[in-house]
């Protein structure tokens, strides 16, 4: 009886092992599929050279279309942190994923006669159709084939655009300038990306209404209570306001209402002091020399960000037009008191290039007013923006 119930018991503990031994390995089975599971989740959420807000606190970019560049800010970032996108909406109809984002290893090139280039393009997210369409504005001056391969064909400056087919919303744009023989670019030629052909025909229709701008003691441009700061007004070297507490208030709103929908609008570059625009000025004429600089960056003392009432948001060069956060700002930054600064096509008027991520508080009722006369702020308020020199 003892020898056969020792046998039975050996039997069970062999058995017991057996089973431990398989719970075992399905654990770790388990384990290292939600590690992996998770890791690929991660990189889809935090797509590459996408601005991590708790990380902002030093924004460098090389861009050279860049107007805003390179500045210490404390800020802190606005909305709770870089969240995982909820927005159910980023799907098709039949569940596959939309293209959100397009990014490009380049913005702007430079090229000879006969010279061809390709920046590389990554779409995300990864899982949706990536079907890329090319288009020149203008095939004399440069071609691009279906692959993106941008051919240099005349001297003049064109603008390449990239398009999702799945999400036509979604673009990128790349500003091609062709050398000529003597290597300089012909700089009254430019065409604009076909894109803004709409708002070219609004440039026929400006204001002709004039407004004496009123000059106060302090050396400030007021017209109709909007403080100006352009290439034809500027404000005094010791004009230091910081950012305005109201405009801080209202993106934080603004910011919360697009986090509601998904989106995710942080605050990268507020104020800028008088001496920091110098030195971002003076560096950009070092580089590039001043006819160049003056197309993008503004001289110390014109830039709008002096005011205390201009904000930069997400990231500051040409990947964030077309974004949806792009999109919406465009359409409800009114609601909280903003407007686009700089729209598209609008160069000649505003004397500064198209900056999607560059905001102009005025309150809610000056923005809703401006916004709804499809105007530009020169425009609305009959005023130029022009450096006297
Ligand atoms: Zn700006």
């Amino acid at each position: 009886m003892s020898s056969k119930k020792k046998k039975v018991s050996q039997q069970t503990y062999k058995r017991r092992r057996i089973t431990a031994l398989v719970i075992m390995i399905v654990l770790v089975a388990m384990i290292v599929a939600l590690a992996i599971s998770s890791c690929s989740k991660k990189e889809n959420d935090n797509p590459k050279g996408k601005t991590n807000p708790s990380n902002s606190d030093v924004i460098t970019t090389d861009n050279n279309d860049n107007p805003d560049i390179t500045i210490n800010t404390t800020n802190p970032p606005v909305t709770s942190a870089p969240t995982v996108s909820t927005d159910f909406s980023a799907t098709n109809p039949d569940g596959s994923d939309k293209v959100q984002s397009i990014e490009l290893t380049f913005y702007s090139c430079e090229l000879e006669m006969g010279e061809t280039t390709m920046p590389y393009v990554t779409m995300l997210p990864d899982t949706a159709d990536l079907t890329e369409k090319w288009e020149s504005s203008d095939e004399s001056i440069a071609t691009v084939d279906w692959l993106g391969n941008i051919t240099a064909v005349k001297a003049g400056v064109c603008y390449i655009t990239v398009t999702s087919v799945d999400n036509p919303m979604v673009y990128a744009e790349i500003k091609v300038s062709v050398k000529d023989e003597n290597g300089m670019i012909p700089s009254s030629q430019t065409s604009e990306p076909a894109t803004s052909a709409q708002n070219q025909e609004n440039l026929n229709q400006t204001s002709t209404t004039t407004i004496t701008p009123v000059n106060n003691n302090d050396g400030l441009t007021y017209v109709q209570g909007i403080l100006i700061a352009n290439k034809t007004y500027g404000l005094p070297e010791d004009y230091d306001p910081g950012l305005d507490s109201e405009t801080e208030t209202q993106f934080n709103v603004l910011a919360q209402a697009a986090a509601n929908e998904g989106l995710d609008i942080w605050l990268a570059s507020g104020y800028r002091s008088y001496d920091t625009q110098n030195r971002i000025y003076n560096n950009y004429v070092d580089s590039y020399g001043q006819a160049s600089a003056d197309t993008f960056s503004a001289r110390a003392g014109h830039s709008e960000h002096q005011t205390g009432l201009a904000i930069d948001v997400n990231s500051i060069d040409d990947s964030f037009a077309g974004t949806p956060e792009a999109v919406w700002l465009e359409n409800h930054a009114h609601e909280y008191g903003f407007i686009i600064r700089y729209p598209k096509g609008k160069e000649s008027i505003t004397g500064y290039k198209y900056e999607p991520w560059h905001i102009r508080y005025l309150g809610v009722d000056k923005a809703t007013e401006v916004y709804n006369s499809g105007l530009t702020l020169e425009e609305f308020l009959g005023i130029d923006s022009v450096y006297q020199d």
